[in-house]
């Protein structure tokens, strides 16, 4: 028998949950979004069971289904996973539950405050098993976690160029550092996270400069020739040029221009647009982590959780006081990212630091690759004082 199919539909002939309860209930008593969407998105207008009101009812049946889905989630039935020892209360090594203890501790933070709802839904999901936590020596997401952790450090004090040697670089306990740009690629792939930039579409630039005249054509504010790219950014190595814009001129400026840069008084912005439509992946459109209660997506759960570390860090402002250590694993990725045949893309769409609800875009053009696939048009170049922003 495996654990998941501890309920089951009146029929089966598994044993383990069997629900039959006949109540309705409505989303007023749970303290989950997932559950009172759900019921919200399937239920029926109804009279609630538990607190008499005329409002959207599902059978409490289905809310039971979805937290024994949440239970299989997070327990499991210690006799599939750990040793037997004798010398234990319950026979088995571990933390191991009868349910009602581990009930007890509301594990999903449910807080049900109407006692007949809290005693219909305990006796329903009550079995004699016993349940211990999948996790209970150190969860997926901490090994994620650990394992970004340990990707960093080989990057910044072992290897910059080799990490790929896998069994060099393996730690006792974890895959290959470069596993995380694996699961990097396959989670854009299985969320679709790749949008398409319409031909012709608008894309400002902004650069700061010294003297008024400086920007006098598309050379002079596209993305800078290699030679001259002396310095790293968040998602390029120093010497590797892109092309970093917005299709909103005010969020250009924010992200270029800066006050405190006084030796560079103005600043200019400019329109490029793509001559053709381009793919980009687009890390705006990373989902919330789901639900445990969401059987079709609970098993991205970890995955899901580590990428949004990774987009936030993406989005992280370049701080001159960063050392530029910081910004290896973000260069790294983008430059898998960018390589990578499978996603076969031209840019990346990202949150602006400066303001969340913006969006950043940077295209892996350098120098010549924004003056050749990029139209320009002289007449958008604004030249501007500093001081009047
Ligand atoms: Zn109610």
């Amino acid at each position: 028998m495996t654990w998941t199919k501890r309920y089951h539909y009146p029929g089966d002939v598994e044993e383990g949950y069997y629900f039959d309860i006949g109540t309705y209930v409505c989303k007023n008593h749970f303290n989950d979004d997932f559950l009172n969407n759900y019921i919200g998105n399937n239920g029926i207008r109804g009279i609630c069971s538990y607190c008499d009101k005329r409002l959207v009812v599902i059978e409490l049946e289905a809310v039971l289904t979805l937290i024994a889905v949440g239970l299989s989630y997070i327990y499991e039935d210690p006799l599939d996973s750990r040793y037997y020892n004798k010398d234990t209360k319950y026979g088995f090594d571990g933390n191991i539950q009868p349910f009602e203890e581990l009930w007890w501790d509301d594990p999903f933070d449910l807080r049900i405050e109407d006692g007949k709802l809290l005693e219909d839904v305990s006796n329903q999901l009550y079995t004699d098993q016993l349940y211990c936590e999948k996790n209970e020596f150190g969860s997926h997401q901490d090994y994620l976690d650990e394992l970004w952790s340990h990707f960093k450090e080989v990057l910044k004090h072992k290897a910059r160029f080799a990490f790929h040697f896998s069994n060099t670089f393996r730690k006792w306990n974890l895959s290959d550092p470069s596993d995380i740009l694996h699961q990097v690629a396959a989670t854009i792939l299985h969320h679709n996270m790749i949008s398409t930039l319409k031909e012709n579409t608008i894309l400002y630039r902004a650069r700061q400069h010294t003297t008024e005249n400086e920007v006098t054509g598309a050379a002079k504010i596209a993305s800078l020739p290699n030679f001259l790219n002396k310095t790293a950014g968040r998602m390029n190595a120093a010497g590797i040029s892109l092309f970093y814009c917005s299709k909103n001129k005010n969020v250009t400026i924010k992200e270029v221009v800066s006050k405190k840069r006084t030796t560079m008084p103005y600043y200019s912005t400019a329109i490029f647009r793509n001559a053709e439509a381009i793919r980009l992946v687009d890390l705006t459109k990373l989902p919330d982590t789901p639900s445990v209660f969401d059987e079709s997506n609970n098993q991205s759960i970890d995955i899901i959780y580590f990428m949004h570390s990774f987009v936030e860090e993406v989005s992280l402002p370049v701080l001159q006081k960063d050392s530029i250590l910081e910004y290896l694993q973000t260069q790294v990725i983008t430059e898998y990212i960018r390589y990578n045949p499978d996603l076969n893309v031209d840019g990346m769409i990202y949150h602006s630091a400066k303001d969340s609800k913006s969006k950043n875009i940077v295209l892996f053009y350098n120098h010549e690759d924004s003056l050749d696939k990029l139209k320009f048009s002289k007449s958008s170049i604004k030249t501007s004082l500093v001081k009047d922003l």
